[in-house]
């Protein structure tokens, strides 16, 4: 048996975690930007948290709230020239998964006077700024992942670079702070979160370690799917929410994404479909793709989220973010002739050509229309 399990982050999870651990915030320095969202730093009452502790430890913060959806080279350029002219000691990232991936490049870039093409080198002449995470929605793991996603518009889709060296040193779980999400905010984060415990579930790198986390993970979504289903969404589900994604991001973490967030990007890039419903549209057809291969683990999937068979999951997802998707025959043409280029596309247990891609994403096309 070989594995390694590293995830460099302290997790500190439960209501009040920001102020109840505010020494954490005293460790890093006495100059701190603050990278976030338009809205969701405010919305989600984090960002007041974060100032109360900052202005109780005589910390000076100047708060970068430009982050974009999908955050692109350019947005990210921005935050770490504010960062750097700003000579922040530490960076706290607050939001979903776009302001805290964007937050891990400012804090590369905030100490390296580089073209943000070469974060892609992931590896950094000067270590990064410490970044201290905290999530606003229950999906993307970024709080504990060395993954940064940003937009690339010269290779028209998403991509990741990864660095231990970006793993937040602190990730601070309060799931008050998810509490403001939109309803389709929440569905799509949590199914986001779903399709990294399956995809590292079922991935080729898969360990025996990785898949706890990824079981668990799955049952807890299990335990969650009537409630998003009803969108009757209490604390006690918010909770369960954000531990089952934050166990899904240490899942990939190790293993990576595979063929669902490789196809998904495009949907984002070019259609402009939210992150975790790409996902979500194509994760039936994903799962009928690999059955004969990885029969067991994922009747096993199956079995934690009290479903029968692929159809039902199908069902569950047509009714959590949409049945289908209509995409033309050039569109699917491009998309899959981009998204074999993706390397996590490789760790798919079953090998993935272009023409699986196209028929995959036709798949989708035809149950928009039927
Ligand atoms: P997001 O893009 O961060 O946020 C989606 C929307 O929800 C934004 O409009 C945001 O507002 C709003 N929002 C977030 N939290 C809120 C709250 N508590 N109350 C009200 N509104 C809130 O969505 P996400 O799905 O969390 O992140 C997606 C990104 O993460 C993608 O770029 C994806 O590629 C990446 N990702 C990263 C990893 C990783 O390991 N690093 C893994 C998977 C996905 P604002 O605009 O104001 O923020
Ligand atoms: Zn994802």
């Amino acid at each position: 048996m070989q594995f390694k399990f590293y995830i460099g982050t302290k997790v500190l999870f439960g209501k009040g975690c920001v102020a109840e651990n505010k020494a954490e915030f005293g460790k890093y320095g006495k100059r701190a930007l603050v990278v976030t969202g338009r809205h969701s730093g405010k919305a989600s009452g984090a960002l007041d948290d974060v100032i109360a502790v900052m202005d109780g430890l005589g910390i000076e913060y100047r708060i970068y709230d430009r982050v974009e959806n999908n955050p692109s080279l350019d947005n990210v350029k921005e935050g770490g020239d504010v960062a750097r002219d700003f000579k922040a000691d530490f960076i706290v990232g607050i939001g979903g998964g776009s302001p805290l991936d964007a937050a891990k490049a400012v804090a590369v870039l905030a100490v390296n006077d580089m073209d943000p093409l070469e974060l892609y080198n992931n590896s950094f002449k000067n270590k990064p700024l410490p970044l201290l995470a905290i999530p606003t929605t229950a999906g993307t793991g970024s709080e504990v992942t060395p993954y940064s996603i940003l937009t690339r518009k010269d290779k028209q889709t998403k991509m990741s670079f990864s660095s231990e060296d970006i793993f937040p040193k602190v990730a601070f779980l309060d799931a008050r702070y998810t509490e403001s999400m939109s309803y389709s905010v929440t569905v799509n984060t949590a199914v986001d979160a779903l399709s990294h415990a399956v995809e590292g579930f079922l991935s080729r790198r898969s360990k025996a370690v990785s898949d706890i986390l990824a079981v668990e993970s799955i049952r807890l979504f299990g335990e969650c799917s009537r409630s998003l289903l009803e969108n009757s969404i209490d604390f006690e589900t918010r909770e369960k929410l954000l531990y089952m994604s934050t166990l899904a991001g240490m899942v990939i973490s190790h293993t990576g994404t595979t063929v669902v967030h490789g196809m998904g990007y495009p949907l984002t890039y070019f259609k402009d479909i939210p992150h975790g419903k790409a996902n979500g549209l194509l994760m039936e057809e994903y799962l009928k793709f690999n059955y004969g291969y990885v029969k067991e683990k994922i009747d096993k999937v199956l079995g934690l989220l009290g479903l029968r068979d692929i159809e039902e999951f199908g069902g569950v997802m047509d009714k959590l973010v949409g049945k289908g998707l209509a995409i033309s025959e050039e569109e699917i043409d491009l998309y899959s002739s981009i998204a074999v280029q993706q390397k996590s596309t490789s760790y798919n247990i079953r090998n993935v050509t272009k023409d699986d891609m196209v028929r995959i994403y036709r798949d989708i096309s035809l149950k928009a229309a039927n």
